[in-house]
């Protein structure tokens, strides 16, 4: 991260909602209809949400509910069959040079080394070389993978592979990152370990966050807000306020707070069902 980084701190109040009063990221009236040869896959109905610069927003719901088909419409990687997502006011009709994405699986490119894998955002939107390289070799050291920069993908972990998608994800320093179930596959260890650096780059840096999860307590602990989705075609069941205080620790986690956020998220998919 850059040493002029901004600690966010307090009751997780979005960083800069008093200095501008519009939304960083806004969607409105939002839905998704898939065409396919058997038919048309309704898989998001109107969604209006907003997201201020800073916050960390994170997003459950029953599986197959639209959230993947949300992240990737806000990413601007497919188009929406109605509404718009606006970030910093502009309608995003292709991906953003601001946003850095996170998949669900690593997706790294089997020949590249994972040096060249983090660098990939670079090239495609032709930035300077030099100070991408310093960066991404930075974020790189933080992930723990310093030693690992000149190895392959298949010589990592599949925890190793995906952190080296998330230094990937922030190398142009996006503003916004949106991240889709990005620690689902990790052992329980792992993925704590994830949460809190993940925790630690949104505080020293003020980054705008979407993160998808199929995790309740991932979700509470990391979040401003958590936005609740209904069965497909999905759209906002509910949205609850995470007022604990930052930096959360692990110990928090059997807070009476915490438990009874979790308690009252985890009522919405009993009615329906399982998280992914
Ligand atoms: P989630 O991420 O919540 O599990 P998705 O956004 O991936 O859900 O998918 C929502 C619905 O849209 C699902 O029913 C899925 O089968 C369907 N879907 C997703 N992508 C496509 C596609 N490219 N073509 C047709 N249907 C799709
Ligand atoms: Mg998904």
């Amino acid at each position: 991260m850059t040493s002029a980084a901004l600690r966010v701190v307090g009751d997780g109040a979005p960083a800069s909602a008093s200095a501008s009063s519009r939304p960083l990221i806004e969607i409105r009236g939002l839905a998704k209809t898939y065409r396919t040869r058997d038919g048309d896959v309704p898989s998001l109905r109107p969604i209006d949400l907003d997201l201020a610069a800073g916050e960390f927003v994170a997003v459950v719901g029953p599986s197959g509910c639209g959230k993947s088909t949300l992240l990737k419409l806000v990413g601007g990687l497919i188009p929406p069959s109605a509404g718009e997502v606006r970030i910093a006011g502009r309608p995003v009709t292709e991906p953003p040079d601001d946003v850095g994405i996170v998949f669900q699986n690593p997706v790294l490119l089997a020949w590249r080394t994972v040096l060249r894998n983090v660098m990939m955002p670079v090239e495609v939107r032709g930035l300077d070389r030099g100070t991408h390289l310093a960066r991404a070799r930075a974020l790189l050291k933080t992930a723990g993978l310093s030693d690992f920069e000149q190895k392959y993908p298949w010589q990592l972990s599949g925890g190793m592979q995906q952190r080296t998608s998330i230094c990937r994800a922030l190398v142009h320093d996006p503003k916004i990152v949106l991240m889709d179930e990005p620690f689902g596959a990790l052992d329980a260890m792992t993925r704590e370990r994830m949460n809190l650096e993940l925790q630690r780059i949104h505080g020293e840096t003020g980054k705008t966050v979407l993160l998808i999860t199929h995790s309740i307590p991932e979700a509470i602990f990391l979040a401003d807000r958590v936005v609740v989705m209904s069965e497909r075609p999905g759209t906002v069941a509910a949205i609850y306020d995470i007022d604990l205080p930052r930096p959360r620790t692990i110990e928090m986690l059997g807070n009476p707070v915490f438990a009874d956020l979790a308690r009252r998220v985890r009522s919405h998919f009993y009615a329906q069902g399982g998280l992914d």
